[in-house]
C-alpha cells in the first residue's frame, strides 16, 4: 500500500512556483504569517493526516453510522471521535476563519491545500469538520451581532458541530420547491419551524455538545419560488444565557441513510418541529435566505472539487505504488519466458493509465488552487476592477472545479483500480472504497447536470459575457508567455487552437438562445469541451515554469520533466476531444429534445 496520499512537492510547486502565494504576505490581512507558517501548516495537516485520518478511513467505512429508532440517537464511529478531537486540539476547524473568531487566518489558497491533505486522507471524516467551518463562515457573513457572539467562536473551536439543511424530499434539484415553514413566535424573537430535510451531511452525530443548523425555510407571506426562501438559524439545542447547554429544540432524527459510500458519514433526516416546538432565528433579511445561502454553496461547491481530488490523488498515489510492486509479464520484445517478470509500470499501456491519472489530478489541483487564490485577491486587493475582475473569474470557473472535477476524479479513481486488477475490485485494499466515495462528488451541492446549465445558461452570458471575456483574456497571456519557450510550441499551439475552438462554438451557441431548450441541452457537452480547455491552460501554466526551472539547470529534474510529460499527455490525449464536441455541437443534434418519452 501507497505510503503518499497526495504529492507534496506537487502542492509547493503550485503554491509558491505558480501561484506565488507568497505575494499575498504584503497584504495586512495576511501579514502575520509566512512561507514558514504555510509550510508549518501543510506539514502539520499531513502529519494529522497520516498519523490520524487514514487510519480510521476503512474502519469508519466498516463501522457505519449508528441510529437507534427507539432513542432517534445517532453515533459515529468510535475513530471518528479520534478525528474530531485532533482537529479540535490542532485548531483545524478554523485554519482560515478571522483571528478575531479564533481562527488562524491563512489565505485559502493554503486552506485549500489544507483541505485538499485532509479529505486525501479521510473525506468522510474531514466532511464533518468543514461543514461545521460553513456554518461558521455563513454566520460570520450574515449574523446579526448577537448571532455571531452566540455561534461562530464555539463553530470554529470545534466545540459546536454545522450543517447546511437545503434539500427536501420534493426539492432537491429545485429549491424553489422548498415547503419547510417558519411562523413568528408571538412576542418572541424566534420562529416555530416545521418542516423536514433530507440527505443532511453531518445531520446527527455524537461528536459536539450541538448542531446548529443554517436551515432554508419559508415565511407565511413568502412570494412563491426562490424569491420566497429566508435562512434560519436552527440549533439542536437552545441554550442558555450564559451559553451553557438548554433545552432539546425539537430537531428530531427521522433516520441515517445506508450509503454507497461515504460510510462513515452521518447522512440525515431531519424533522423540524414534529411536536410542534423548533425555535429557529431568522439570519439577515426575509426572502434573501438562498442569495446568503449561495455564498456558501459557491465555496462548498469548490470544496467538493477539492474532496473529488484529495481521493483521486491518494487513489493515484496507490495505483503509482503499487505499479511499482506488481511484478507481472515481460516487455513485449522480450520473448523468453524464463526472463523474469516486470513491475507493471514499464507497460506503457499501465503508463497511460498513470499518465492520465497524475495529470487529472495535478491539473485539477492547480486549477482548485488558482481559484482559492481569486478569493484571496477578491478578499485584499484594494483595487475594485481587480476585485471585480477575480469575482467573474470565480464565478465562471465554480462549475468547472465542482462538475469536471468530480467526473475525472471519478474516472481517476476507476483507472487506479484498473491499475490494481483482480485486487482492485477487492474490498481488502482501499480503492474499492475510494470509487464508492467518489460517486457522490457528482450528485450533491448541485447535481453535475445543474453545474452544466449553470456555466452554458448563466456563467457564460451573465454581464454580457464579462466573466467569459476575462477567462479569455487569462488564457491568451499563458499562451503568449508559453510562446516565448521553443520546447513548447506543440502544446502552445493546440491551447491556442482550442481556445479559438470554445470561442466559435460559444459563439454559434448564442444563436441558439432564441430556443432556449436546444441551446440548454448542449450544457453537458460544452462543460466538458470548456473544461478540457481550462485545465490545459492550468497545465500549460505549469509548463512554463516548469520549463523555465529546466532552462535554469534545475537540479530536480525527473520532478520538471514529470510536469511537462503530464500536460503533454492531457493536451494531445483530452484536449482533442474539444473539437469533437464543438462539431458535435455544430451539426445541431436535437435527438434529445424531440425524442419523446414513450420512445425511451
Ligand atoms: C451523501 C449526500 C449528502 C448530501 N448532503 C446534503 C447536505 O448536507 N445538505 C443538503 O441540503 N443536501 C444534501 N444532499 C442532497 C443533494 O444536494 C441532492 O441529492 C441533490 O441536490 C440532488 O437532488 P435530488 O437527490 O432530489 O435529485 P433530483 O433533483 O431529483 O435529480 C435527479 C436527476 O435529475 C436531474 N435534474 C433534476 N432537475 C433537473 C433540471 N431542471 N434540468 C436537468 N436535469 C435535472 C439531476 O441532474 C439528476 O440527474 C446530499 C445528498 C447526498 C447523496
Amino acid at each position: 500500500m501507497s505510503d503518499k496520499l497526495v504529492n507534496l512537492r506537487d502542492i509547493r510547486f503550485v503554491l509558491y512556483e505558480v501561484l506565488k502565494v507568497e505575494g499575498l504576505l504584503d497584504s495586512e490581512r495576511y501579514s502575520m504569517h509566512s512561507r514558514e507558517t504555510f509550510d508549518m501548516a501543510i506539514d502539520a495537516a499531513y502529519k494529522l493526516a497520516r498519523e490520524v485520518c487514514w487510519p480510521a478511513y476503512t474502519s469508519m467505512d466498516k463501522a457505519g453510522v449508528k441510529y437507534d429508532p427507539r432513542t432517534r440517537k445517532t453515533e459515529v464511529p468510535e475513530s471518528m471521535h479520534r478525528v474530531w478531537a485532533a482537529s479540535k486540539e490542532g485548531g483545524w476547524f478554523g485554519i482560515t476563519s478571522e483571528c478575531e473568531h479564533g481562527g488562524q487566518q491563512f489565505p485559502g489558497t493554503v486552506g485549500r491545500a489544507v483541505e485538499f491533505i485532509l479529505h486525501a486522507a479521510n473525506t468522510a471524516a474531514r466532511m464533518y469538520v468543514g461543514g461545521t467551518n460553513g456554518a461558521a463562515h455563513l454566520i460570520a457573513a450574515f449574523g446579526d451581532e448577537k448571532m455571531k457572539a452566540t455561534y461562530v467562536e464555539k463553530l470554529t473551536a470545534g466545540e459546536w458541530a454545522g450543517t447546511m439543511a437545503l434539500t427536501e424530499p420534493q426539492a432537491g434539484s429545485s429549491l424553489s420547491d422548498v415547503k419547510t415553514t417558519a411562523i413568528k413566535a408571538k412576542d418572541r424573537d424566534h420562529y416555530l419551524i416545521t418542516g423536514t430535510k433530507s440527505f443532511i451531511s453531518s445531520g446527527d452525530h455524537d461528536l459536539a455538545e450541538n448542531i446548529v443548523h443554517p436551515v432554508l425555510a419559508r415565511l407565511p407571506d413568502a412570494p412563491p419560488g426562490v424569491k420566497g426562501i429566508s435562512l434560519f438559524i436552527v440549533p439542536k439545542y437552545r441554550f442558555r444565557p450564559d451559553g451553557s447547554i438548554g433545552e432539546f429544540n425539537d430537531v428530531v432524527t427521522g433516520g441515517v441513510e445506508h450509503k454507497l459510500g461515504l460510510r462513515g458519514q452521518a447522512t440525515a433526516t431531519l424533522n423540524f418541529g414534529e411536536n410542534g416546538d423548533c425555535h429557529g432565528w431568522l439570519m439577515g433579511e426575509p426572502n434573501k435566505g438562498l442569495a446568503y445561502m449561495f455564498q456558501l454553496m459557491n465555496g462548498a461547491r469548490i470544496a467538493t472539487g477539492v474532496q473529488a481530488t484529495g481521493v483521486a490523488s491518494n487513489a493515484y498515489q496507490h495505483a503509482l505504488q503499487y505499479s511499482k510492486e506488481r511484478l507481472q509479464g515481460r516487455a513485449i520484445t522480450e520473448k523468453d519466458p524464463t526472463k523474469p517478470q516486470i513491475a507493471i509500470v514499464n507497460h506503457p499501456d499501465v503508463r497511460r493509465m498513470l499518465l492520465t491519472q497524475k495529470a487529472y489530478t495535478e491539473g485539477m489541483f492547480a486549477l482548485l488552487a488558482y481559484a482559492a487564490n481569486l478569493t484571496d485577491r477578491i478578499r485584499i486587493s484594494s483595487s475594485a476592477e481587480e476585485r471585480e475582475r477575480a469575482q467573474d473569474l470565480l464565478e465562471i470557473l465554480t462549475p468547472v472545479c465542482k462538475a469536471y472535477g468530480s467526473d475525472i476524479s471519478f474516472q481517476s479513481t476507476v483507472l487506479a483500480i484498473q491499475v490494481y486488477g483482480g485486487y482492485g475490485f477487492s474490498e481488502e485494499f482501499p480503492l474499492a472504497q475510494m470509487l464508492r466515495d467518489q460517486k457522490v462528488f457528482s450528485i450533491y451541492e448541485g447535481t453535475n447536470n445543474i453545474q452544466a446549465m449553470d456555466l452554458l445558461g448563466r456563467k457564460v452570458v451573465m454581464k454580457h459575457g464579462a466573466s467569459f471575456k476575462a477567462l479569455v483574456g487569462e488564457i491568451a497571456k499563458t499562451i503568449e508567455e508559453a510562446r516565448g519557450l521553443a520546447p513548447l510550441k506543440e502544446m502552445t499551439d493546440k491551447v491556442e487552437a482550442a481556445l479559438r475552438t470554445v470561442i466559435d462554438t460559444t459563439q454559434q451557441l448564442a444563436k441558439l438562445l432564441v430556443e432556449i431548450d436546444l441551446y440548454m441541452s448542449y450544457a453537458s457537452p460544452y462543460l466538458q469541451m470548456f473544461s478540457q480547455l481550462v485545465i490545459s491552460w492550468q497545465l500549460l501554466w505549469e509548463s512554463v515554469v516548469a520549463q523555465k526551472a529546466l532552462d535554469g539547470g534545475s537540479s530536480e529534474r525527473d520532478f520538471y520533466l514529470g510536469k511537462l510529460a503530464a500536460a503533454q499527455f492531457y493536451v494531445n490525449n483530452d484536449l482533442a476531444y474539444a473539437h469533437t464536441t464543438a462539431r458535435i455541437i455544430k451539426t445541431g443534434d436535437r435527438v434529445a429534445l424531440d425524442c419523446q418519452e414513450a420512445w425511451l
